[in-house]
């Protein structure tokens, strides 16, 4: 199989993998118990704290770790929320589900809730972000990476500028796909609360973390035994822990190297599907991460070509696979790009990983024109 569905989720790295389990297999007491052995991993999961914190460019902070970035997103949109109805909160029109689906929860509850428009190449139209801050705006959350298209927004610019208008406005970046993968550091972001997520690093599922800058007040949406500082409560998940900062420190010397690999990763698939001529690119000016490609095959719908492909061994994916469970979900990022209903009805996303060698995405650039052009003769 040639796995290119790399924003779903990535394969673990076996070497980081291997030292976790065995780490978590050899000390695998409650990190809060009151003895020695179990001391010393509390010990340990803070200096791996402190690392990621380093990895992050993040001081003055806490450093929350959770179940994934659906939980740190929920954990700070809900935990921002303050018991004035005048407050505002604006969010773009290219949020993943974990973000979108909570603005939606926030505006029910009766908050003043905005949604700022995307450009054709799916970065958050500042402009319009900026029209819609005010001096009762509360909460500012614009996806750093998008998990649908690769665009990349630009989170310095839009802190400074949020900021500018209302100082007490809090930023917060949903980092899922940039982390690891672009440059990130959340000193030079100058933002107030930023999410990651494991299993899109080549760590386990079901581990992600939250910054929030040190000043930045909220509340827990989890109770029990007061871990991580009081702000998420249940024993912790070791095993998860230590993979995310395992392979985040593997990918922070290899970042800029994997980055130029990736991009020739991206050349050599898109070079194989020149001779199509029913092929449209999205997200294509230089703001765009090289580790995901979006692109519609008109004519054709998403799902007949994922499947055909599936069955020549290349996996792709239609749309975000995190949207598939809600079906309007996946177009919605499109839509809101200007994309037309065949465009949407076509999408297609190839994501890339380290694992992703040049010859296997030839042969997936290869076999997907094949694909297409089989599908074509079959319509006509
Ligand atoms: N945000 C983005 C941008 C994502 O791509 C994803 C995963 N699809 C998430 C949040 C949710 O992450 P997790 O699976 O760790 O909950």
């Amino acid at each position: 199989m040639i796995y290119l569905d790399n924003a779903a989720t990535t394969k673990p790295f076996e070497d980081t993998l291997k030292e976790s389990v065995n780490y978590s297999y050899e000390n695998f007491y409650n990190p809060s118990s009151v003895y020695l052995p179990a001391f010393e991993v509390k010990k340990y999961i803070k200096e791996q704290k402190e690392q990621l914190k380093n990895i992050l460019g993040a001081n003055e902070c806490e450093l929350i770790f959770t179940s994934g970035a659906t939980e740190s997103n929920n954990l700070f949109l809900q935990g921002v929320l303050t018991s004035n109805k005048k407050e505002e909160y604006i969010f773009s029109l290219g949020e993943h589900a974990s973000i979108y689906e909570v603005a939606n929860i926030i505006k029910s509850k009766g908050y003043t809730v905005h949604f700022a428009k995307l450009t054709k190449n799916g970065q958050v139209d500042i402009d319009h972000l900026l029209s819609l801050v005010n001096l009762n705006t509360r909460l500012v959350s614009i996806i750093h990476v998008s998990n649908e298209t690769g665009a990349i927004n630009d989170i310095k610019t839009i802190v400074k500028l949020v900021k500018q208008k209302n100082s007490k406005t809090l930023v917060h970046s949903d980092g899922v796909q940039a982390f690891s993968k672009i440059n990130v550091n959340i000193s030079d972001l100058g933002i107030d609360a930023y999410t990651i997520s494991g299993h899109k690093i080549h760590a386990l599922k079901g581990i992600g973390a939250l910054y929030i800058k040190k000043s930045v007040n909220i509340k827990p949406i989890i109770f029990g035994g007061g871990q991580e500082n009081n702000f998420r409560s249940g024993t912790e998940n070791v095993l998860g822990i230590l993979s995310l900062v395992k392979s985040a420190t593997k990918l922070y010397i290899k970042q800029k190297e994997n980055y130029e690999n990736i991009k020739n990763l991206k050349i050599i698939f898109l070079n194989e599907l020149k001779p199509l001529n029913n092929i449209v690119l999205h997200a294509q000016n230089d703001n765009v991460s090289p580790y995901i490609i979006s692109l519609s095959v008109m004519g054709i719908k998403s799902e007949i070509l994922v499947h055909m492909l599936e069955k020549k061994g290349v996996l792709v994916s239609t749309g975000s696979s995190c949207s598939s469970n809600k079906k309007q979900a996946g177009n919605r990022i499109l839509e809101a790009m200007g994309c037309t209903k065949e465009e949407v009805l076509g999408s297609i996303r190839v994501s890339f990983s380290e694992f992703n060698e040049p010859n296997e995405v030839k042969l997936a650039g290869k076999i997907f024109k094949e694909t297409v052009n089989e599908l074509i003769q079959k319509i006509k």
